[in-house]
């Protein structure tokens, strides 16, 4: 009798904790919907940092619209992205205009040696450099792979940009000694690793773009910033606020 009824607490104290646990769960979930809600609204409702300071004013010019034979390959409005999902509606890439007028100079620089410039990315509107941080691991903040939005990326004052080489003659995307947004050592512009003939490549695009004001980004072989990009504000225009120019 004894041993049944203490099977019967037994059993119950089971049950109880297995209560417990669907409470906490529930619980557990009704919090994380709660979170994201209340992500997706600060997202929302989230605007630029002010900054004081007299900035240029901004004329974004679409790259390809300049400079036709400048290719582009715009991973943020693919699945071929870090994120695994388009952030961009629309595939296009605009600079402020000395910078645009600067890079079609690169790209005309190196047609004689076989190559045309491949942009992966130049202005992005400050509204992706917040869902960049807010989906990135604390790692990837504390290494500076995705900017701190309070401070602005370099591309949402659009004098970045985010390129490599295409062969052309075959059309095709040259190899590099790391591939675009690869988190390893392999993205540092000085990696020692990989063939000769990616090196040269790497520190060709380097030269090319160095000798018309660019300057690369110390552990990005593929990221550039153009002379003046700190005289221009951060700016939250989206792609598709932008017209097609003639
Ligand atoms: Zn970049």
């Amino acid at each position: 009798m004894r041993l049944i009824r203490s099977g019967d607490a037994s059993n119950r104290e089971k049950v109880f904790k297995r209560l417990d646990l669907f409470f906490l769960s529930a619980l557990r979930s009704r919090l994380r919907l709660l979170a994201l809600a209340m992500l997706l609204l600060a997202g929302c409702q989230s605007i630029p940092p002010k900054e004081a300071g007299n900035f240029r004013k901004p004329d974004l010019v679409e790259i390809t619209r300049l400079d036709p034979s400048i290719r582009l390959d715009i991973r943020y409005a693919t699945t071929n992205n870090f994120l695994h999902r388009p952030v961009y509606r629309q595939a296009r890439a605009f600079l402020q205009r000395p910078a645009a007028e600067a890079l079609a100079r690169v790209n005309a620089s190196l047609k004689s040696k076989g190559y045309g410039l491949l942009v992966f990315d130049g202005y992005r509107p400050w509204s992706v450099t917040k869902i960049f941080w807010d989906m990135a691991s604390e790692e990837e903040r504390k290494i500076g792979f995705v900017a701190n939005p309070q401070k602005g990326s370099r591309h949402n004052r659009a004098c970045a940009v985010d390129l490599s080489l295409y062969d052309l003659r075959t059309g095709s995307e040259v190899a590099m000694p790391g591939g675009y947004d690869e988190f390893s050592e392999r993205a540092f512009p000085k990696y020692a690793g990989g063939s000769e003939k990616a090196r040269a490549t790497r520190d060709l695009l380097r030269e090319a773009m160095e000798a018309e004001g660019f300057t690369v980004y110390e552990s990005e072989w593929w990221h550039f910033d153009y002379r003046n990009w700190r005289e221009y504000p951060i700016l939250n225009v989206p792609f598709e606020a932008l017209p097609e120019q003639p």
